[in-house]
């Protein structure tokens, strides 16, 4: 990995990529279509992206299609070789990569180097995991005959990836369709599109034969109309909201399609009496903070033993004031600007709701500046039960803390919502971390640390959060058939 200096790295535009060529859209009536590119600091134009029309579209199927009949049949030893290729090419190109998705997205450099550098990590193990697709061989019950279980790649895959984690949705994604054998057209995020683009220019530069990955960008709800349904399509992975994942998943179910959904969480993090408070305060405002909170496993109902209440509150504040915030390219920033000001306005929303029915600010509450989109990290407590933030998604840097007063109490509190996506506590007792990982209903439980989504553990919701994983083994599996043979020698 090279040195980049970030005042020279330039934003580039964004184009389509379809059939192994970097092309325009055909728009309407032959003409280009595109929509500018912000940066959310800055709320300035940086570039611009291309639309993908239907006939792009049909475009990317025809490829993709293409592209399944040649990559089924590379061995997956093979498969392996170029995958790991890809995953050094990112790590080579990753300065420049995190600096272009700070410009995008708005997350501090040091977050953006660390996705980019996570990538080749997941590249690399799904190119492992290539090699290890096994199949089965069964007993069977009367001489002669022979049971094999084969796994077959479903097909070719249409993937729809947001724009908090530019590259990390879109390389979990598109490395274990690949690894299966499946061909994959992904629709990116069409706010943070150039560092998605990169990582599928990698796998391009090594070497992906042409219609294997096919990338379009567009207006969301059309492209998923048209994809969704269509016969070349046989799978469907979704990560966004839980209100569009269920339109798309009734959608995929009306054309009896694969589907993996990976939708919103409100993650509780529980701090139990026995809780080494300082770990808890650090680890927490970390955490928190990371992506300015719009993480799907961010940790967002606060739940705090009356006992170590006052205590977790003060130090909690503490840290938090301590957030520097500012444009993600500044070396010492922590917290960069919102991804977009549909987000600023959320918090606005969420704060204001809550103060109305009775929260203590404890800190921030308001926009910050009069350019970008900045909104302060802030701390809510004594709230009603009704407010939205305990009820709703925040995706960004309020922190609502409640106190609890029992170990049932504070395990109803956390399974009260339909999210089941993370949830975290802190305890020095092993039988209460037992007990709270047993009965916490979440696809994802991680205790005294945050130890979620490393490419080798499952990574994936219950309930709305959704179904499927996007980690561990499981991964394979989703984008795998299973294919039952019974023969009898004669
Ligand atoms: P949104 O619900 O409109 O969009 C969320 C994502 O889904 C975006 O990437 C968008 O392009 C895509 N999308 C929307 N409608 C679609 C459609 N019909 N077909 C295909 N894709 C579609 O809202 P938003 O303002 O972008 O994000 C707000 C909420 O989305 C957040 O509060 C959060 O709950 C959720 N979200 C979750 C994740 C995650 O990692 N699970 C990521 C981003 C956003």
């Amino acid at each position: 990995m090279s040195a980049v200096n970030t005042a020279t790295v330039s934003y580039p535009d964004v184009l389509l990529f379809i059939d192994g060529q970097w092309r325009e859209g055909t728009g309407q009536d032959g003409k280009p279509v595109s929509e500018p590119i912000i940066n959310p600091a800055t709320e300035e134009v940086i570039g611009t992206l291309a639309h993908a029309s239907r006939a792009d579209l049909d475009a990317a199927l025809i490829s993709a299609e293409g592209g399944f009949a040649t990559w089924r049949h590379v061995a997956p030893h093979e498969r392996y070789k170029l995958m790991r290729k890809a995953a050094e090419i990112l790590r080579e190109r990753a300065e420049e990569i995190s600096t272009i998705m700070t410009m995008e997205q708005g997350k501090p450099l040091f977050e953006a180097r660390v996705e980019t550098l996570a990538a080749a990590d997941i590249i690399d193990w799904f190119a492992e995991e290539a090699r290890r697709i096994y199949g089965r061989v069964i007993a069977p019950r009367a001489a002669g005959v022979e049971q094999v279980v084969h796994k077959e790649p479903v097909g070719v895959v249409a993937a729809f990836t947001p724009w908090n984690f530019p590259i990390n949705q879109a390389v979990r994604k598109i490395s274990a369709a690949l690894a299966a054998g499946c061909s994959i057209i992904l629709k990116g995020p069409e706010e943070t599109p150039a560092s998605c683009a990169a990582l599928v220019k990698a796998y391009e530069d090594a070497g992906l034969p042409k219609g294997v990955i096919n990338l379009v960008f567009g207006v969301p709800s059309e492209i998923s109309a048209y994809l969704i349904p269509h016969p070349i399509v046989r799978k469907i992975t979704f990560t966004g909201s839980t209100v569009v994942g269920k339109q798309l998943a009734a959608l995929a179910g009306a054309h009896m399609k694969r589907v993996t959904m990976e939708l919103g969480g409100h993650a509780p993090a529980v701090v139990f009496e026995d809780a080494d408070v300082d770990h808890a305060v650090k680890l927490l405002s970390g955490a928190k903070f990371r992506n300015a909170g719009q993480v799907c496993v961010s940790p967002t109902r606060f739940l705090v033993h009356e006992d170590i209440y006052a205590r977790f509150v003060d130090g909690f504040t503490e840290a938090v004031q301590g957030v520097k915030v500012g444009n993600g390219l500044d070396a010492d920033v922590r917290m960069g600007p919102l991804a977009n000001s549909r987000r600023v306005e959320a918090m606005e929303a969420l704060t204001a709701d809550a103060l109305a029915k009775g929260a203590t600010l404890r800190t921030g509450g308001a926009r910050l500046g009069n350019k970008g989109y900045f909104f302060q990290p802030t701390v809510l407590t004594d709230l009603s039960p009704d407010a939205r933030i305990l009820n709703e998604e925040p995706f960004g840097p309020v922190v609502p803390i409640q106190p609890f007063t029992s170990t049932e109490a504070v395990i109803a509190e956390a399974n009260r919502l339909p999210y089941g996506l993370a949830a975290y506590a802190y305890t020095t007792s092993a039988k209460r971390a037992d007990e709270f990982a047993r009965r916490v209903e979440s696809g994802m439980v991680s205790i005294n640390h945050h130890g979620l989504a490393l490419p080798e553990t499952p990574f994936g919701g219950i309930k709305d959060s959704g179904y499927g994983s996007e980690g561990g083994i499981e991964a394979i599996e989703a984008y795998v058939n299973t294919k039952f043979v019974t023969q009898l020698g004669l």
